[in-house]
């Protein structure tokens, strides 16, 4: 085919273009935008071998955004179409507006049709005639495509929405805001809402809504930025400048429902929208250059998108018009988009969660032995006893002495002793065995499903290993460790527990010490009363 086209004259306007219309060519098959001139634009399809082929034919128009188009065909009634309306005499859009062609003019005729922008954006657009089955096939491809990109954005956004709430974390709401929102403009823009989704009353409203969604889902992608990156963190002056342009989108909303102010804000919105691409891609690279890793998946996720818009924008100025793949690509790259920030989010979300179990585990740690503290210690021995773990013995170990190893080494050295002592504590017990530092030089250890004599043997076994390791040789300093052993008793609380192995301790250090004694004292009252 080979295309020509001319403004249409307003009625008002005729006697200023007293020579009718001056058509001019250009080529269907590549990107071609009409602009808005008030009467609409004429265009005319002629066949390039003179004559038209056999029909039934169907002809497809990409990528038509909002605009009017209707196809005068000589002794048909026209029809009228328009990617969001149910549309009479044509084919289901699926990205595209598709006329019913079942016969040619005669004669090599052109097709008549007329482009109304008027209250839509105009956008640019390829003319095609195909057979029905081809149109079909490529209809079929199309549908699988558009339902992929459209259901990862969607389904990912839904399932970000979840975490959020759950993890009330403002910026999984955030993203599924934006994705959700730019998921509904591509949803009406390609006309998928009126089919398959059949969703007339949605798809009649879009004119409403078609702005305030477009603002909404531009200030959810620069608050989402804002928290994800986190912005606060590198470069917090510049985000005044977001607040302030997120405002200001946010007032021109409100004021396109204002009859008053309609106008103004219709034409304050698409110039202020288009702002938010180099603010957005500004705030991003700075961020990422000076180190925010988030900022640089949310540019490695957005970027191609971003790409595919700036190129959609320049071709209705006329620039790359053979890339007539655009209109689909912004589909692929919103769900490439989703996907990758999506994936971004579940690594931030783990990496909050590794700090959080860092700072977990260091305040659960005693910081020179690095085994848990006594708070630490209890908390687990408790929640094993509450769980009705059976057979639980603990040792109180406390060091024999250990003020006169202080004063031969110095506290320095009596700290490496202590670390020394851990050491030699873990080549013994289990893994499962647990060690907490009660205070000083004394320790805990708590050893689930373990016998008083069994749990007596593993204390002889700690002694055994204490006289192996000299901690400073050739000094002779004595190392060894009294220990106190306990079993819990069914209905016993660990305080009781902890009472009568502290109370055996003391047996053994007036035994004379390096021994080990088994509480079997009687919680009576506060006392325990030792009866070995
Ligand atoms: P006993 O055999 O009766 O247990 O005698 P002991 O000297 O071990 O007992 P005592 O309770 O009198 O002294 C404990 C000493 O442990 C006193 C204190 O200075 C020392 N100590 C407590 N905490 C630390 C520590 O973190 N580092 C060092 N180096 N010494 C500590
Ligand atoms: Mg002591
Ligand atoms: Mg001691």
């Amino acid at each position: 085919m080979t295309g020509q086209w001319a403004p249409v004259e307003p009625p008002v306007a005729a006697p200023t273009h007293p020579a009718g219309p001056q058509l001019r060519s250009f080529d269907p098959g590549a990107l071609h935008s009409f602009g808005r001139p008030p009467g609409g634009a004429l265009v005319l399809l002629h066949p390039r071998a003179g004559a038209w082929p056999e029909g039934p034919l169907v002809l497809s128009i990409t990528s038509p955004g909002f605009q009017h188009i209707t196809l005068q065909r000589p002794g048909a009634p026209p029809q009228d179409a328009r990617m969001i309306d149910a549309g009479e005499g044509r084919w289901p859009g699926h990205g595209r507006l598709v006329f019913d062609v079942p016969e040619l003019p005669a004669g090599g005729e052109p097709l008549r049709l007329h482009v109304d922008a008027r209250d839509a954006i105009p956008s640019a657009m390829t003319f095609e005639l195909r057979s029905v089955s081809d149109h079909l096939r490529a209809d079929a491809r199309w549908l699988a495509f558009a339902t992929a990109c459209l259901t990862t954005m969607v389904a990912t956004a839904l399932i970000a929405l979840f975490f959020g709430l759950c993890l009330r974390d403002g910026a999984f709401v955030l993203y599924s805001v934006y994705v959700l929102t730019y998921a509904a403009i591509q949803g009406a823009q390609t006309g998928y809402f009126m089919h398959p989704l059949e969703w007339e009353r949605v798809a009649a409203t879009v004119p409403a809504w078609g702005r305030a969604v477009t603002a909404v889902s531009v200030v959810a992608a620069v608050l989402f930025l804002d928290r994800f990156a986190p912005l606060e963190r590198w470069l917090s002056s510049m985000r005044r400048w977001l607040w302030l342009y997120c405002g200001l989108m946010l007032v021109l909303v409100a004021m396109g429902y204002i009859p008053t102010l309609q106008t103004t804000a219709r034409q304050l919105i698409n110039p202020v929208l288009i702002l938010g691409g180099p603010l957005l891609l500004g705030t991003a690279v700075v961020a990422a250059w000076r180190g925010s890793r988030y900022a640089a998946i949310f540019l490695l996720g957005w970027l191609p998108l971003l790409g595919v818009t700036v190129l959609g924008s320049l071709q209705l100025y006329g620039i790359a018009r053979g890339w007539t793949w655009s209109g689909d690509a912004a589909l692929a790259a919103g769900a490439f988009e989703a996907i990758v920030l999506s994936l971004g989010l579940a690594e931030r979300a783990a990496s909050v969660r590794r700090q959080r179990d860092q700072a977990q585990a260091l305040a659960d740690q005693d910081p020179l032995t690095e085994v848990l503290n006594r708070r630490a210690w209890q908390q687990k021995v408790q929640a094993l006893i509450a769980a009705g773990g059976p057979g639980l013995s603990v040792l109180f170990l406390d060091i024999d002495r250990f003020k006169q190893i202080n004063d031969r080494v110095g506290h320095d050295g009596g700290d490496r002793v202590l670390r020394l002592f851990v050491e030699v504590l873990r080549s013994v017990l289990r893994e499962r065995d647990m060690i907490g530092r009660y205070g000083g030089e004394e320790f805990v250890v708590g050893l689930p499903a373990t016998p008083t004599g069994e749990a007596c043997a593993v204390a002889d076994r700690i002694r055994a290993a204490l006289r192996d390791a000299s901690p400073y040789a050739g000094m002779d300093i004595a190392f060894t460790v009294s220990v106190g052993v306990a079993t819990l008793r069914s209905g016993e609380s660990l305080d009781v527990l902890l009472r009568r192995a502290d109370a055996a301790v003391y047996v053994a250090k007036d035994r004379g010490r390096d021994c080990v004694v088994v509480g079997e004292g009687e919680a009576v009252g506060d006392a325990v009363a030792l009866l070995q």
